[in-house]
């Protein structure tokens, strides 16, 4: 598998993104075979999409292609170092492993900072910028107990 050669097409992706009014980010899943599986281009602002990251769209078309939830026997490339939604859609897609090009420190010289958010996640619901409320309902637990009734339920 010639990872860098994926890895620059990923690059690719994400200037010609750039070029036309996108993001500046490219993503790809290739399979076990070395096939192109799912192609991503950051669509945030062409879309009105905030989770339209290269990962994400590169992710669902994979998934979409190959009739699955699950990515394990594939590679993720993308040019630049997943954020921390992109990181939770990777390990949520379980694909086999990831290479990037650049990384984080480069993002926020590009003027996408995403520390904020790997910090807002060891920062107590109190703390936190975005406030988070829970409320004490008696059916809070219905969609579990409904969930683990099915016999015949797809686990993941
Ligand atoms: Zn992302």
């Amino acid at each position: 598998m010639n990872h860098e050669k994926y890895l620059k097409q990923t690059i690719q992706l994400a200037v010609e993104n750039a070029r036309n009014d996108g993001g500046p980010f490219g993503a790809l899943v290739v399979d076990k075979q070395g096939i192109v599986v799912g192609t991503g281009q950051n669509k945030v602002t062409s879309s009105n999409d905030p989770t339209a990251h290269a990962e994400i769209q590169a992710i669902r078309e994979a998934c979409n292609k190959l009739e699955t939830f699950q990515l394990s026997d594939c590679i993720l490339y993308t040019s630049c170092e997943p954020c921390p939604m992109c990181l939770g859609a990777i390990y949520w897609a379980r694909v086999e492993k990831v290479y990037y090009a650049a990384d984080q420190k480069l993002a926020a010289a590009g003027g996408f900072d995403d520390q904020f958010i790997y910090e807002e996640i060891n920062k107590t619901y109190e703390q936190r910028k975005i406030p988070f409320y829970t409320i004490d309902l008696s059916e809070k637990n219905a969609p579990f107990e409904e969930w683990l009734k099915q016999d015949n339920k797809v686990e993941y």
